[in-house]
């Protein structure tokens, strides 16, 4: 089964995993909205996620970075009296120096992820929603701020007044994606934060266009009640006035989902996603090691 899986952080990468199990045929699209220049390196969360998740070298503990990885670089900037906040491994830099130096040489963000996914052994293809840079940004009382700065620096404390992609109109899905997408049986949305992780993939003008003229198009719910598993989901989708729950996430997808998997505990909703036109399936939607991720995986794919 041909399977394409938009992408974002911790929660898709469980999802990536039980897929992974399970055999699929699997292209992964990765957010590039949590994309920043840092330390002089380009950093790309998401991309590096899936990649580390599927070479089977990321630390599932933390959710983020490869395991095991020291932090001596960050320690000595300290020292030297940089600004540390944002975490980042020395074996994770290594991965963000290496596309840094591809994309001056003037590689695409495309073809340097595909050489880094390849050299890790992720045993598919990784690839950016898209070429151009779309940043997510954050309005807040105090100014505008990227995720890295409103979740890592401020804790997700301000108040987040709104939400824009910045770049967005100048970005087109890529032939890679566009290809990959329209030879899918099945395109998978994994649980991610529908502002900042599926967001800026929806903002690319096209994309949308594209999911829609998909074969299937299934998304999991990363939100139980009005809480997410984790992160500030609901915090986001409060600010771009989306209610906080699965049926916020289903009206965000009703445009090119065909159906969604949300948490058995909100089998109340169904019958209103079903109104949206959206097949709705209900299940225990956390996944909690090897097993549950490969039950929910399995389920998703039947959905
Ligand atoms: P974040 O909001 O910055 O953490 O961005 P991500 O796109 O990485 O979000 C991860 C999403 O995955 C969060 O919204 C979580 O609610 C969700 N998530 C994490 N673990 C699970 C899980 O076991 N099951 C489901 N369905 N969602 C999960």
């Amino acid at each position: 089964m041909r399977v394409v899986a938009l992408a974002g952080g911790t929660g898709s990468a469980k999802l990536l995993r039980g897929l992974q199990a399970q055999g699929a045929e699997l292209t992964v699209v990765a957010n590039v909205g949590d994309n920043a220049w840092i330390y002089g390196v380009y950093v790309c969360p998401d991309v590096d996620i899936a990649c580390y998740t599927l070479a089977g070298i990321a630390d599932r503990t933390r959710g983020w970075g490869i395991r095991g990885d020291t932090f001596r670089m960050l320690d000595l900037m300290a020292r030297a009296g940089t600004e540390t906040w944002f975490k980042l491994g020395d074996r994770d830099l290594a991965t963000c120096l290496a596309r840094t130096q591809m994309l001056r040489e003037g590689l695409t963000l495309t073809r340097a992820t595909e050489a880094i996914a390849e050299r890790l052994g992720t045993g598919c293809a990784v690839l950016p929603a898209c070429d151009e840079p779309v940043q997510t940004v954050i309005s807040t009382p105090g100014g505008e701020l990227n995720l890295q700065e409103f979740w890592v620096r401020e804790k997700g404390r301000p108040r987040a007044l709104g939400v824009r992609y910045l770049g967005s109109a100048r970005a087109r899905p890529t032939a890679r994606v566009r290809e990959a997408v329209e030879k899918a049986d099945i395109v998978v949305v994994c649980p991610a934060n529908p502002v900042t992780s599926v967001g800026p993939s929806l903002a690319v003008p096209g994309f949308v266009r594209l999911l829609r003229s998909a074969r299937r198009v299934v998304a999991l719910s990363p939100m139980v009640g009005r809480s997410p598993f984790s992160g500030p989901a609901g915090k986001l989708m409060e600010a771009t006035k989306a209610p906080p729950s699965s049926l916020g996430v289903a009206k965000l997808y009703s445009r090119f989902a065909d159906a969604i998997v949300v948490s058995d505990r909100d089998a109340g909703l169904s019958q209103e996603i079903r109104g949206m036109g959206l097949a709705c399936v209900t299940t225990d939607t956390m996944m909690s090691g090897p097993a549950g991720e490969a039950r929910v995986a399995r389920e998703v794919l039947a959905a």
